[in-house]
């Protein structure tokens, strides 16, 4: 359906798709109003739209599976960081024990 709108007293009809692009006597003021192919075309997109949207809504083991996946993704990220942090800490604490060694070399060295 077209919503058309008189440009000159305002009156509101709706006309058929199949009227697109043709003129029609305002029953208002008499005066042409052309009924415009934009509108059709607006209002396609709108129901495009809904077209599009009703998959997303109507299958709920999808939301569930994506959810699911998130909490996967999301422990995964979580234990990873927790690794790297981890394994930060070791190395920090294995270059402790390496420079330790040096001073430890080092003084080794001058009392012999
Ligand atoms: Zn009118």
């Amino acid at each position: 359906m077209i919503k058309t709108t008189c440009k000159i007293c305002g009156y509101d009809k709706e006309f058929g798709d199949k009227y697109a692009g043709k003129t029609f006597k305002c029953p208002n003021c008499t005066s042409p109003v052309k009924i415009e192919i934009n509108q059709i075309l607006s209002e396609s997109k709108i129901i495009n739209e809904d077209i599009t949207n009703f998959p997303i809504q109507t299958p709920k083991i999808k939301i569930v599976i994506n959810k699911i996946t998130y909490i996967i993704l999301g422990s995964f990220i979580f234990a990873f960081l927790l690794l790297f942090i981890f394994l930060i800490k070791h190395i920090l604490q294995f270059l402790k024990i390496i420079s330790i060694l040096k001073v430890l070399m080092l003084i080794v060295k001058k009392k012999i």
